[in-house]
């Protein structure tokens, strides 16, 4: 695939980037990061380790700079974060003498103002009415924790911020499982709303803001690494299902459940430390089309082995598809090169 393909021939881009493993987990990713914020770091590091290896190994057999400009992109995140922890780590001075907290009510302007701030369980949004430097109403408009912890704990602070009219640390976070980190949550979310109505209150850069919603997230919790682990399961079956649905004659690879009865029936059976035909169909199903046809020279087509599968695999019916994939693929990258020389 080649940068100027998008332009030339779309149609043959988006073809041909959704046969590449590479590009679909890539597109996995990112569904992830949009659906975790909290998850983009883990992300990010995750495709950043499994990018070098690849490309590094791309490297040492072809020269392929792929992994040149990946340590580029690494280099300009490093500066990027330097940029924005600069930034952060200056307006946090600066909101010092600006706090809400305590007698810092008196810089909050009358009004309603609504804050969010990270729970147990995820965003807790909050809006505060604040009036003669008192704040008079607290309604919490979004809350996904616990009602145990909610009841015990928020709504006790929630009680005492308002009869004393302004924000103070609590004395206790509370015996519940996850109670401190909901009213962490719940604290943030209150000093987040009542610092809108403060003016003049110092603000992340742009850049900074943007930089690291996209990159970074917030910290990862265990509700993110669960939620990763089940998305990633998912996106394994699917991946799985994926990959011979849009490659041609590789559909039935899918259903093998490696009971190698043919393995036991071919005359061959090991070629290379790959078991034949199983290996063979395995590898079909990841897609290493290039593989089967390398081992394919060791299969002398007697057919034992579509005589013994229960669901009709055999050897000769994946190392016919994986040729026909590699064909195609082939065309594909000749019509590739004829309309780049054009
Ligand atoms: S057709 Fe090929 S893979 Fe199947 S049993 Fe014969 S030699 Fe083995
Ligand atoms: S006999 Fe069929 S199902 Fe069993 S391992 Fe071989 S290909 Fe898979």
């Amino acid at each position: 695939m080649t940068w100027s393909m998008p332009l030339h021939d779309p149609l043959l881009f988006l073809r041909e980037a959704l046969r590449t493993r590479g590009v679909r987990l890539s597109i996995y990713l990112i569904i992830a990061a949009a659906i975790f914020p909290s998850s983009r770091f883990i992300l990010l590091l995750c495709l950043g380790v499994a990018l070098a290896v690849v490309w590094t190994r791309d490297y040492l057999r072809t020269g392929s700079r792929k992994v040149l400009y990946l340590g580029a992109a690494v280099l300009l995140l490093i500066v990027g974060y330097a940029v924005a922890w600069v930034n952060v780590t200056g307006v946090d001075e600066l909101r010092v003498a600006k706090s809400p907290w305590g007698s810092g009510i008196d810089l909050v302007a009358d009004g309603t103002y609504i804050g969010q701030g990270e729970g147990f369980r995820g965003p807790i949004t909050v809006q505060v009415e604040v009036k003669d430097h008192r704040i008079i109403g607290i309604q919490t408009l979004d809350y996904p924790d616990l009602i145990s912890v909610k009841d015990n704990e928020i709504a006790k602070f929630r009680e005492e911020v308002l009869a004393k009219g302004r924000l103070e640390t609590p004395p206790d976070r509370g015996m519940y499982r996850g109670a401190g980190l909901t009213l962490t949550g719940y604290i943030n979310a209150l000093e987040s709303a009542l610092s809108k109505g403060i003016p003049d209150y110092p603000r992340y850069s742009f850049f900074s803001r943007m930089f690291l919603s996209a990159f970074i997230g917030t910290a990862p919790d265990r509700v993110t690494l669960n939620s990763l682990a089940i998305l990633f399961a998912v996106f394994l079956v699917f991946e799985y299902a994926l990959q011979s649905m849009i490659t041609v004659g590789t559909g039935r690879s899918i259903s093998c459940y490696n009971c190698a009865t043919c393995v036991g029936a071919c005359p061959i059976k090991e070629a290379e430390g790959v078991q034949i035909p199983m290996g063979l169909v395995l590898l079909t199903r990841l897609g290493n089309y290039e593989r089967v046809m390398e081992l394919s020279k060791y299969c002398v087509g007697c057919g034992r082995c579509a005589a013994k599968c229960p669901i009709g695999n055999s050897g000769p019916l994946v190392i016919s598809a994986a040729f026909l994939a590699c064909r195609e693929l082939m065309k594909e990258k000749a019509l590739r090169e004829q309309t780049e020389t054009s």
